[in-house]
């Protein structure tokens, strides 16, 4: 038996419990022995992993098994984390928030259920990854797309419920889902949107149905176990070409952002639009003890190096065009035009027209509907036990902001030793500034610095009104509490929801700072 218990379950009655729920849902079902449970600690834990600790996990196969499983839960008063395949590293993998919870681990629930050729939709379950998506598609010759997020290896379900982003004109998952089924605490089974009729033709073409609409009410939330989700998937194009821009100085970031804005809102440019510092896109290349081995941040000497020798900007912009030659050709001008003003500014754009070849490069291949593995490359910039700690505020698309959030972040990252590592993805009208804090896990002292280091960050930036879209579980009540309008009256109406929803507080206590009243200390 594990190490650690549910909260204010002794350990006969735990004993006894496992014994139930194994003879409901068979003994495979149920994992406590801590070599299983090594999977659910949080893989890139910015200290001790075990500060968040599953006491068990169990896998049900059905929705059946999930009403199964929330009786038991609601019987033991044990409380149950939900994930879909557990993959949220950097934010904590499939560890709980709450210690001694349950991982409610939904991989067993792995069916494609539907794909729409005509409308370009599909509907799956929690344990489709992105992989399996895409080659269910390919199986079946259809010519729609995924969206992959940075690491393909993930849940659809999964990465889009915490609002993921990708890189195709699809990018914003959460805006790409269209209905869901949602298991309530109470056993219930909603269908969201047009799924609430029972014999319904258009599920996952309208996402409003009659009546309000709650399926944002279940992202980053624990109102409920999502079991089925629709998805809008993209007609593959004629063609596509892929813009890559490097940059030189370190200072073009304003004037990037300035000029890419307007290219964005007025749908010039189709694609989420990703702007990478030099080191993170070296990082993809090549570690950096080829470039710099010394203590502390990268000198710019050595990032100048590396630029010149991989033949990269200070800053590099990616970006896709979809559709008919000519049309491609016609942004393309408009957008060449727009940079033009930059000084130094250089523009590579390849062509796969009909698509006979596919890109190679892993940040390419995500923008054309690919998925793969190539973002891990980063985790042997810095040696040893690679691991990454994710810093994500949400920046208004100005250069002025973009400037200010860099210069923050590089500053403080540079004080504790760290490399700026980020870029931004470009959406519309606000951009995800990723800053990751590369550390070796094994090494104490950089885990421990990761870790005070994303902490200072969403202090000091949510001080200058800039605040996270995701966090780590360790971060998730600081960037809850910094929004706080109203002495905090969104958590005062989350807390409401959760009590109506969810009286015992069995689903993913802690979940995005919701915390039911019997796990605070
Ligand atoms: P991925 O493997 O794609 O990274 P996860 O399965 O780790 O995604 O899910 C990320 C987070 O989303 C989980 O920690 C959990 O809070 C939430 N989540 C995932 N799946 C579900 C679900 N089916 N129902 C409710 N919440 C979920």
């Amino acid at each position: 038996m594990g190490q650690v218990l549910p909260p204010g379950v002794a350990r006969a009655a735990w004993s006894s419990a496992l014994d139930a729920l194994r003879g409901e849902l068979g003994a495979d079902a149920v994992l406590d022995a801590d070599d299983a449970l090594a999977a659910y600690l949080d893989p890139f834990a910015p200290g001790d992993a075990r500060r968040f600790c599953a006491s068990a996990a169990v896998l049900p196969a059905n929705v059946g098994e999930i009403r199964t499983v929330l009786a038991w839960a609601h019987r033991t008063q044990v409380p149950l984390w939900s994930v879909s395949t557990g993959r949220n590293f950097a934010y904590g993998g499939a560890a709980p928030r709450v210690s001694g919870s349950v991982v409610l681990d939904l991989r067993r629930m792995n069916r494609v259920l539907d794909v729409d050729d005509t409308l370009g939709y599909a509907l799956v379950e929690p344990g489709v990854t992105y992989f399996d998506l895409h080659e269910a598609l390919r199986a079946r010759g259809s010519a729609l797309w995924v969206d992959p997020p940075a690491a393909g290896w993930g849940s659809v379900v999964g990465n889009t419920l915490e609002r993921g982003f990708g890189t195709t004109p699809y990018g914003d998952h959460a805006a790409a889902q269209c209905g869901m089924e949602i298991i309530l605490a109470n056993g219930d089974i909603v269908r969201t949107g047009m799924g609430a009729m029972s014999r319904t033709t258009s599920w996952q073409v309208f996402k409003s149905g009659f009546g309000p609409s709650y399926d944002t009410l279940f992202m980053q939330s624990n109102f409920g176990i999502v079991t089925k989700m629709g998805l809008w998937l993209m007609p593959r194009p004629d063609g596509y070409r892929l813009g890559h821009f490097r940059f030189r100085h370190d200072d073009d970031l304003a004037a990037i952002v300035d000029t890419l804005r307007p290219l964005k809102l007025d749908d010039t440019i189709q694609s989420h639009v990703a702007i990478d510092h030099a080191v993170r896109w070296g990082a993809g290349i090549a570690p950096r003890r080829r470039w710099y081995d010394g203590p502390g941040p990268m000198p710019d000497t050595a990032i100048d190096a590396m630029v010149r020798a991989l033949g990269i900007g200070r800053w590099n912009l990616r970006f896709g065009l979809y559709g008919p030659e000519d049309l491609v050709e016609a942004r393309l001008r408009t957008i060449r035009r727009a940079f033009a003003t930059l000084a130094d500014a250089e523009l590579d754009a390849t062509d796969y027209a009909h698509a006979t070849s596919e890109p190679e490069g892993g940040g390419d291949r995500s923008q054309v509907g690919i998925p793969n593995m190539s973002a891990f490359q980063m985790l042997n910039w810095r040696g040893g036990q690679g691991a990454h700690l994710d810093f994500s505020p949400v920046c208004p698309t100005t250069g002025h902001d973009a400037r200010a959030q860099y210069t923050m972040v590089r500053s403080a990252a540079h004080a504790a030793g760290f490399d700026y590592y980020g870029g931004f993805t470009v959406a519309g009208r606000h951009m995800h500034h990723i800053f990751a804090a590369i550390f070796d896990k094994d090494d104490a002292a950089q885990a421990r610095a990761a870790h005070d280091l994303v902490e200072a960050l969403i202090r000091q930036t949510g001080d200058a009104g800039y605040g996270q879209y995701r966090a780590h579980l360790a971060f998730m009540d600081l960037a809850a509490s910094q929004y706080d309008f109203n002495d905090h009256a969104l958590m005062r109406l989350n807390d409401t929801i959760k009590r109506a929803l969810d009286p015992q507080g069995v689903l993913s206590p802690g979940k995005q700072g919701i915390l039911p009243a019997r796990f605070r200390s």
